[in-house]
């Protein structure tokens, strides 16, 4: 596996509508592992395919296991993901890999229901809801060339520094 370059805002392959591709092949599914490679040392929780400069709708996700919250470890590689259900509402703080420095609240669907393949090639339907419906929201954002930026109105209010 292989540690991946992350771009980062405002890199223009952000800004694009990825590619929706017909199946997974042997290097889709390379270029998926070198994606959660790169995501857990960055470290983060998501990481979409525009983020490494390839404009294809590819994303991993790890949500790691938090008891409080009832949340079990999540580990997902995603082709073509698609939300076709969402509900409900939550605010939450958001940050992006490719936007270090910035942290900002953002409203997001408290439940989503995802269809995707996944690297075999397998039909998945995952319905989420709390954080990992976020991750899959703000993931599957990036397909479609949105930054958790652009879903906050009031910038001034919602959108911090923080420190590295
Ligand atoms: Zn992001």
């Amino acid at each position: 596996m292989a540690i991946l370059n992350i771009v980062m805002d405002p890199d223009p392959v952000l800004r694009k509508k990825a590619v929706k591709l017909r199946k997974a092949d042997a290097g889709i599914a390379k270029l998926a592992d070198d994606m959660f490679e790169t995501m857990m040392v960055a470290p983060g929780v998501g990481l979409a395919a525009p983020q490494i400069g390839k404009s294809i709708r590819l994303v991993v996700i790890h949500v790691p296991e938090d008891e409080e919250d009832g949340q079990e470890e999540v580990n997902l590689k995603l082709l073509n993901p698609e939300i076709i259900k969402a509900s409900g509402e939550q605010v939450g703080a958001e940050g992006c890999l490719s936007m270090p420095g910035i942290a900002g609240n953002v409203t997001r669907a408290w439940s989503v229901t995802v269809k995707a393949t996944d690297m075999e090639n397998k039909p998945l339907r995952i319905k989420a809801d709390g954080y990992l419906a976020v991750v899959l929201q703000h993931e599957i954002d990036h397909l479609d060339g949105i930054m958790f930026t652009d879903r906050i109105e009031d910038k001034k209010k919602d959108l911090w520094v923080v420190e590295e």
